[in-house]
């Protein structure tokens, strides 16, 4: 087991300014209206740093330097863009033990996935996109002997792109790769609990962008998010959060006429056949830590598979199995390489998940596992730690239907296939799915009957950059990741030209 420093002690690879301002046309630049706001950490609740606290007059600056870039970044040639964001994954990996301190210090997550998983993901993601842009094809369409129709890719321009807390540096490169590789200039907004993991991303590639391609105002929803959703010298807005704020941003986009993508909340099924328990090998190991994957990044995934259904022939011995194996994971300090699970991300965070856990206690869930605050002394004392907790109910209750956003799994059994999806689909979410089954019929079958953009079969939690994410009913509009992406931030450019001398033959 390894140890990292904690950032600003001895043998830390990791350091802070003492204070955070905005980004704008390549410069730090304070806020106009000279407010900043402290960054507890939640490894130990206390602040860090302080972050420019934006308003629209920072947002308007910013929207300023973007909409001077976007010219010249949008007629760039895409070998020189796929360049610089090939630059950048590779300065990503070059520090990537870096990065993955600097985010689990700012989210409390365990630098374990930091390192394995987070990091990598958002480098891969910025290679795939870099070759993604050079393998899009315009298209040709002979509309007759001598017309043809001349079909071109085009920036958006400047777009605005709001982000969450659980992700950072992952949830900034899902937005930003695909944007800048597709030729726009764009204004970010981080989440306010999590603002400094994307500017100590940014000290280590700002260099390879040209000023204003790239801009970051922090602050809060209500004052830097909403004036940026609002605006209309934006060309699109892209959010991920939660559903109720993405109703907020539909609805300020609205007024402008501009388009909309939202990534949202979620209350994925994880289903679990009973012939996944029949032999006791590797994929029934495997379905049982793919139940544990609830825990994972401390349940602050938008498709953190929040309920188990199992189904009934094996259900009470599956489940002792999964409370069993739910009780292996290591909690700890989320900077040592062996822990499993670490620090929920904000005070207000861990608030609500307490509060849900009362809420299931009340509504007559019972309790398996967990289903308490952890706390520590020496140097977490102070963090936002919560047991992974298994609850056993009905799905009509509140903690099978509204998202937590914690390590906790509502558990149910089922009686056959179709009992199993309409319990998988009776929720307002529809983003993520787990199938566990050895027939194949049986997993195709499910896959295709489940309402969520995102079924995994026989395993969870992936998300390679060439696989298209994103939701079905309130779990958004629009998707993530895959190269499809570049049409979500481009216009389709028609010239239809006839080479014909013949009259139009109107007038
Ligand atoms: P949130 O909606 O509270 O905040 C997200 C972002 O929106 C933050 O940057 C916040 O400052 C900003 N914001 C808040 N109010 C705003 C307003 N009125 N106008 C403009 N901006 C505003 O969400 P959160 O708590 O940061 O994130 C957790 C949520 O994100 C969960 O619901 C989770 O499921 C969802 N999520 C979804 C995905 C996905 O891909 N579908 C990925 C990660 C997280």
């Amino acid at each position: 087991m390894t140890r990292y420093a904690a950032p600003g002690s001895e043998g830390a690879i990791v350091s802070y300014q003492s204070r955070y301002d905005h980004f704008i046309g390549g410069e730090y630049v304070p806020p106009v209206a000279g407010r900043y706001f402290e960054n507890p950490s939640p490894v130990n609740g206390l602040p860090f740093t302080e972050v420019a606290r934006g308003t629209a007059e920072d947002v308007e600056a910013a929207l300023d330097a973007a909409h001077a870039a976007a010219p010249g970044w949008g007629r760039r040639p895409a070998t020189e863009r796929s360049d610089i964001l090939l630059k950048i994954a590779d300065r990503m990996e070059a520090d990537l033990e870096s990065l993955a301190v600097a985010e689990s210090w700012e989210n409390g997550k365990p630098v374990r996935e930091t390192l394995a998983a987070d990091i990598p993901l958002a480098v891969d993601h910025f290679r795939y996109f870099a070759g993604a842009v050079r393998a899009q094809e315009g298209s040709l369409s002979e509309v007759d002997e001598d017309t043809v129709a001349y079909h071109f890719h085009e920036p958006l321009g400047v777009v605005a792109q709001i982000i969450p807390w659980n992700f950072p540096i992952l949830m900034a490169t899902w937005k930003l790769a695909p944007a800048l590789a597709a030729g726009n200039t764009v204004v970010l907004k981080p989440a306010e609990q999590t603002p400094v993991s994307i500017h100590y991303w940014l000290s280590l590639v700002s260099d390879l962008l040209p000023p204003g391609v790239l801009n970051i105002v922090n602050g809060f929803g209500p004052e830097a998010g909403k004036p940026l959703a609002s605006s209309p010298r934006v060309a699109k807005v892209a959010f991920t959060g939660e559903t109720s704020t993405g109703r907020l941003i539909m609805r300020y986009a609205a007024e402008n006429l501009k388009p909309v993508t939202l990534e949202l909340g979620g209350k994925s099924p994880n289903i679990f056949f009973d012939d996944v328990w029949e032999k006791d090998d590797e994929l029934r190991d495997k379905a049982l830590e793919g139940f544990t994957m609830f825990a994972l990044n401390q349940g602050e995934v938008c498709t953190c598979p929040s309920r188990g259904l199992i189904q009934r022939g094996n259900y009470p011995d599956f489940l002792a199995a999964a409370v069993a194996r739910t009780e292996l994971i290591r909690p700890g300090h989320p900077l040592d390489t062996d822990t499993m699970i670490g620090a929920q991300a904000s005070g207000e965070q861990l608030a609500k998940i307490l509060s849900y856990i009362d809420i299931g206690r009340q509504e007559g869930a019972k309790v398996l596992t967990g289903g308490e605050r952890a706390e520590y002394d020496g140097d977490l004392k102070g963090g936002y730690y919560v047991q992974p907790t298994i609850f056993e109910g009905d799905n009509r209750m509140r903690v099978f239907q509204e998202e937590i956003f914690g390590p906790v799994v509502s558990v149910a059994s089922f009686d056959g296939f179709d009992d199993a999806i309409r319990i998988a689909n009776d929720t307002s979410y529809g983003l993520g799915a787990g199938v566990w089954t050895r027939d194949i019929n049986t997993a195709y079958r499910a896959g295709r009957a489940i309402q969520a953009g995102r079924v995994w079969t026989n395993c969870y939690h992936a998300y390679p950059a060439h696989a298209a994410f994103g939701g079905y009913k309130q779990s958004g509009i629009g998707r993530e990741t895959h190269k499809m992406m570049l049409d979500h931030y481009q216009q389709t450019k028609n010239l239809l030209v006839s080479y014909s001398p013949k009259k139009l033959g109107f007038f």
